[in-house]
């Protein structure tokens, strides 16, 4: 059968009783487009100042019980080369909304990355003008994640008082035309989200069209407005990743840190994902950068490397 893959269709597909032909199908395609190769990332949270107030995170800048960190740079080209120096091909550079760090800043660091590795550098920054975008592209930065969270405008403005959904696209738009492979999402269980709003979500990534995806479950953080909402299931995010892989064959879609979390790695595997971050942020601030609630082990950036790709191995398929 050839998956309804409309607006209608998708939402319908979502609920299915029994899902299992479509993550064989996923699967299936998975194999065909992207073949066998689980590429780890490494990710460094390098600041945990925001000055957003998005109501689902942990780090909104309402928060004044949490102890703000930044990483200096000589801290930042540290961690990236000790997971240069265990394998790693990809660093992924995140910190919430944080003026301190210029562009020039970090394009500066994104330079010093280029110069002394070939690793490529994923920057996760938040919204920027065209102008930041473009320098940090000219410095190097090869892709950018900037997750939608969701598609549907009033939930998007209930959850984000500091922006608007046009806003978000736009950038995405943005960043595809200037050149960087880009990255969005959304996060599955959101409070008054329904299977249409998901199937919105998941046809703006093809709409973008996106390069990666980052399809995680909420999980409600207790010091925020969220905080007694229900989590999200993970069945239904890895029904939406499977989904994301018949609709963008080629993208590299991540088993989210927060699917991990939830300790579904290799079943999210087996339906279409291709990739898997794994956090090298250092022990001193890496429990300081929690968007949402985490037991987090303490990071250890050899002896993570060497268990991931055995667990991939042992999942039948090829760690990069
Ligand atoms: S989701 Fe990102 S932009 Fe929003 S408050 Fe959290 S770190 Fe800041």
């Amino acid at each position: 059968m050839t998956p309804d893959l409309s607006r209608e269709g998708l939402a319908q597909l979502l609920a299915l009783e029994d899902f299992s032909p479509i993550y064989e199908e996923a699967d299936r395609v998975r194999k065909e487009a992207v073949g066998d190769t689980v590429h780890i990332r490494a990710l460094l949270e390098f600041s945990n100042h925001c000055r957003r107030k998005c109501a689902y995170c942990g780090l909104r800048a309402p928060r004044k019980d949490l102890p703000r960190y930044r990483m200096t740079p000589e801290e930042i080209l540290a961690s990236v080369r000790s997971a240069f120096e265990v394998g790693y091909r990809t660093i992924v550079l995140q910190s919430g909304e944080d003026p301190w760090y210029t562009p020039k800043l970090l394009g500066e660091i994104v330079q010093e990355i280029k110069r002394t590795t070939d690793m490529a550098v994923t920057l996760g920054c938040g919204e920027l003008s065209r102008e930041d975008y473009a320098l940090l592209r000219q410095a190097g930065a090869d892709r950018y994640l900037l997750k939608h969270e969701t598609a549907d405008e009033d939930l998007y403005q209930s959850l984000h008082p500091d922006g608007t959904l046009r806003e978000r696209v736009n950038c995405l738009r943005t960043l595809k035309t200037l050149g960087y492979e880009t990255g969005s999402g959304f996060m599955v269980g959101l409070p008054g989200q329904t299977p249409d709003v998901l199937a919105k979500d998941l046809l703006l990534l093809k709409d973008i069209p996106c390069d990666m995806a980052g399809i995680g479950p909420f999980l409600p953080h207790p010091e925020t407005p969220l905080r007694d909402a229900a989590p999200g299931s993970a069945e239904l995010t890895r029904r939406c990743v499977a989904l994301a892989r018949l609709l963008l064959p080629r993208a590299n879609l991540p088993a989210t840190t927060a699917l991990t979390v939830r300790g579904d790695n290799g079943r999210v595997f087996s339906g279409g994902a291709n990739v898997v971050m794994r956090k090298i942020t250092p022990n001193a601030y890496k429990r300081q950068y929690e968007i949402y609630p985490a037991a987090l082990p303490d990071t250890d950036i050899p002896a993570q490397r060497k268990l991931l790709e055995d667990q991939i191995r042992a999942l039948g398929r090829v760690p990069l």
